[in-house]
């Protein structure tokens, strides 16, 4: 078996570890006979793993009591709806930052439920967001949402916002990747296929004193209040998908922590940025400063060679390289998953394709 290092946005790579031990246990897990995946979901088995993995996250992130963790489903965009339909009893109008093309897409779908503001945008070349002073908060915003991490632009925020009104962070792409101060939100939601698991499992982190402002109308489950009364289990969860995730977490708190993954993803962000800096054949888009850990997009020096590039790319067992459609060129997405030795590879492979084309 040969396993290739995965450079996908998502679902991305998983660690391998995680992997071995899901096949390990996939016939019959802990002596039941059944595989995880054919348990009831109200059986004390599924629901203690439900448990263990939110109490490993817990602890990973520091997550206190005034906060619920819910496993949902949906997606991050189904939170794009879920968020005003949670926090907009009150009325008003919603503030976006727009820093690119997931807050955008955040901002369609919120404009359904009441009137988007855009308080910043993110401009130039290369792309930066301007500072805190400069957004434009509007005052009785139901809410202030934000994306600390764009998956496509490669854009991430290095700092929180400050925010008078609840802060919500669309986090899919970032969480877990380092240390995160959870006190300075007020809601955060990630689709769980980059650092948490695999596709079909939404993670929320809602502090609770926020129930009460949901509108009539939303469904109720899309309801963080009712989620949390029912322990993520309204309905039938994606049971395998929270196995995985709490698998994905007991391998971090192993690896050292959040604190440590920081460490080495910061490391293999500086191999490639430093690499593609170094090179004129190769570019990326964004201004130093906001810079993604996670998501790194590049160019080459001609457009004509993407093709190229891909295929030798593909052929040397470096997958997922593809640029996103919207944008076209490459991007390389280094979640927790993909090693240093994958970044390495990936830069000599770099290399030797611009001595070959340059
Ligand atoms: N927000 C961000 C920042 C994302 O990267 C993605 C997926 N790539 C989404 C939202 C949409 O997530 P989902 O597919 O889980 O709805």
């Amino acid at each position: 078996m040969t396993r290739v290092f995965n450079f996908c946005a998502g679902p991305a790579a998983l660690p391998e570890p995680v992997l071995e031990r899901a096949a390990a246990e996939m016939l019959d897990w802990h002596g039941t006979g059944m595989s995880f995946m054919e348990m009831s979901h109200r059986s004390p088995e599924v629901v203690g793993v439900a448990e263990a993995a939110e109490a490993a996250l817990r602890r990973l992130l520091g997550i206190s009591e005034d906060f619920a963790v819910l496993f949902a489903q949906g997606g991050a965009s189904t939170q794009f709806a879920a968020v005003p339909l949670n926090l907009a009893a009150g009325g008003g109008h919603f503030d976006y930052a727009n820093t690119g093309q997931w807050s955008r897409k955040a901002m369609a779908e919120g404009q359904r439920y009441g009137e988007v503001r855009e308080v910043v945008q993110s401009a130039g070349a290369p792309v930066a967001v301007p500072a805190q002073a400069q957004w434009q908060p509007s005052d009785g915003a139901a809410f202030l949402h934000y994306t600390p991490n764009e998956t496509i632009d490669g854009v991430e925020f290095s700092w929180v916002p400050e925010a008078e009104v609840p802060l919500v962070a669309d986090m899919s792409s970032t969480i877990l990747s380092r240390p995160l101060d959870v006190d300075a939100f007020d809601v955060i939601y990630a689709g769980a296929q980059k650092n948490i698991g695999p596709a079909g499992l939404t993670l929320l982190i809602v502090r609770r004193d926020l129930y009460g402002r949901s509108v009539d109308h939303c469904p109720t489950m899309l309801n963080w209040q009712r989620i949390d009364e029912a322990g993520s289990m309204l309905n039938t969860p994606p049971t395998y998908a929270i196995y995985l995730a709490g698998l994905v977490f007991d391998w971090l708190e192993e690896q050292g922590g959040l604190a440590a993954m920081e460490k080495r993803n910061r490391r293999k962000a500086e191999t490639l940025y430093g690499f593609i800096d170094g090179s004129d054949f190769y570019a990326n888009p964004v201004a130093i400063e906001w810079r993604s850990l996670m998501n790194i997009p590049f160019t080459l020096a001609t457009a004509d060679l993407d093709k190229r590039f891909l295929g030798e790319a593909e052929k040397a067992g470096l997958m997922n390289l593809k640029g996103h459609r919207s944008v076209g060129g490459m991007r390389a997405s280094i979640y927790n998953a993909t090693g240093q030795e994958a970044v390495d590879a990936l830069v000599q492979f770099m290399q030797e394709f611009e001595r070959r084309h340059g």
